[in-house]
């Protein structure tokens, strides 16, 4: 048996764990740049405000509610996701971290009733991190998938916890479900299978697995026979090695000024080089590039890109910003408005494989910005994450996303730690 955990209104319970004000509100969460709702609460959708919906569309809406709006704070959402992670390891060592906000748990084996456990699984998690769950229970990923989109409708009655083998209407059930809504359906298919005359989660159980996959492949033939109860997709416990790693932002305001563009590069390339770092891993060139805004059609576009190869593979941050800053000033062109750029590392070696240059005589220099590099983290890890920088990056704050609303960094910065007071 498989259980999904997945975190309710993820983005918002985050807030509401630190900001207890913001409970029982309607809170939306803005993407980057302050653009568009990304996140709601219950609350907020029953006010009928759609996902992706621009924020300077609704101002009388906000005033008229009361609607909470915050900047996204994914500083903040990432260390409460590895919390909640942590403690679901408690219950069982096999799970594949699926997202930010949801995680399935191996629990064969387990012989007690799963509906009691998986309560009490919600229930430590809640005390642990403050963050509520749901969890769906079946036999294979898309049973217990489609089991916890059914706990948060409330199918289950009360409590965010359902195990798909108690149910006793499975087949009513599974008419009323739409293919689209079966985990790992796209639309394209759903629309597909809906002219086909399977337009439910019923007719798809039993539609034939070898007319399935003859007509959309062996993805689908998996999930037919997973609806089934015959598990077809594993777990992935071992996350997949990193194949690139991309640091790239819109800007706050459009940028014209070499020197604007340089800071960002800058401070891309030290945190892709931290990266790197943490992941034990080393790059062999580094990709920059640079663009207008695609949508703004009054003003003239320009877009380009540059890959610089270094002689030998790097993980240094200085190293990496130096080429960096070279490609940037062969691309750009003065007359722009620049939106966003980004720096790309698009092959990424193991950090311990590294192939000395041919022309070195001295081999040890490999050795020292290592050294150095991992003082640099360990300050910056220990006093704050910007304690040590490349001076370039002090050249322009301009780029800076908006995030006007932005919540304290409250688990990863002792300076913003929430302080409570006694009186
Ligand atoms: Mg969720």
């Amino acid at each position: 048996m498989i259980a999904l955990v997945d975190c309710n209104n993820f983005y918002v319970s985050c807030e509401r764990v630190f900001n207890p004000r913001l409970e029982g509100k309607p809170v939306g969460i803005l993407s980057n740049n302050d653009g568009c709702i990304i996140a709601r609460s219950e609350e907020i959708k029953k006010l009928g405000v759609a996902m992706g919906t621009p924020y300077f569309k609704i101002p009388d809406l906000i005033k008229r509610h009361n609607i909470q709006i915050l900047s996204s704070n994914y500083a903040l959402y990432g260390s409460m996701s590895r919390r909640v992670m942590q403690v679901l390891g408690r219950f069982t060592p096999t799970m594949e971290v699926y997202s930010i906000d949801e995680c399935f748990l191996d629990l064969s084996g387990f012989s007690q009733n799963l509906s009691a456990f998986g309560n009490m699984i919600a229930k430590t998690v809640n005390q642990g991190t403050g963050i509520p769950v749901s969890i769906g229970i079946g036999p294979t990923k898309t049973l217990a998938k489609l089991a916890n989109k059914l706990a948060k409708k409330g199918i289950a009655g009360k409590g965010q916890v359902l195990d798909w083998t108690t149910l006793k209407n499975v087949n009513a059930i599974l008419e009323q479900f739409p293919v689209n809504d079966v985990w790992g359906i796209s639309s394209g298919w759903g629309t597909r299978l809906t002219k086909l005359g399977i337009a439910n989660t019923l007719a798809l159980k039993q539609a034939d697995p070898k007319w399935v996959k003859q007509h959309f492949g062996v993805v689908l033939e998996r999930i037919v026979r997973e609806i089934n109860g015959t598990p077809c997709i594993p777990l992935e416990l071992i996350a997949p090695p990193r194949k690139q790693i991309l640091t790239s932002r819109s800007f706050g305001e459009r940028l014209t000024e070499l020197d604007d563009l340089r800071a960002a590069v800058s401070v891309f390339s030290a945190r892709s080089a931290e990266k790197l770092r943490r992941l034990n891993l080393c790059t062999q060139s580094i990709c920059v590039f640079i663009h207008t805004s695609p949508f703004d059609l009054t003003k003239p576009g320009y877009n380009n890109a540059v890959t610089i190869t270094f002689d030998k593979p790097s993980d240094d941050s200085g190293k990496l910003i130096q080429c960096a800053l070279t490609g940037l000033e062969r691309i750009y062109k003065p007359g722009y408005r620049y939106q966003r750029a980004g720096v790309l590392l698009p092959e990424l070696l193991p950090a311990g494989v590294r192939q000395l240059s041919l022309f070195s005589d001295e081999p040890e220099e490999n050795l020292k910005p290592g050294r150095r590099m991992a003082t640099i983290d360990g300050i910056n890890r220990r006093y704050g994450r910007h304690t040590i920088r490349y001076a370039s990056d002090k050249l322009s704050q301009k780029w800076q996303m908006r995030q006007n609303q932005k919540s304290q960094a409250y688990t990863t910065d002792w300076a913003a730690l929430p302080i409570v007071k006694v009186v």
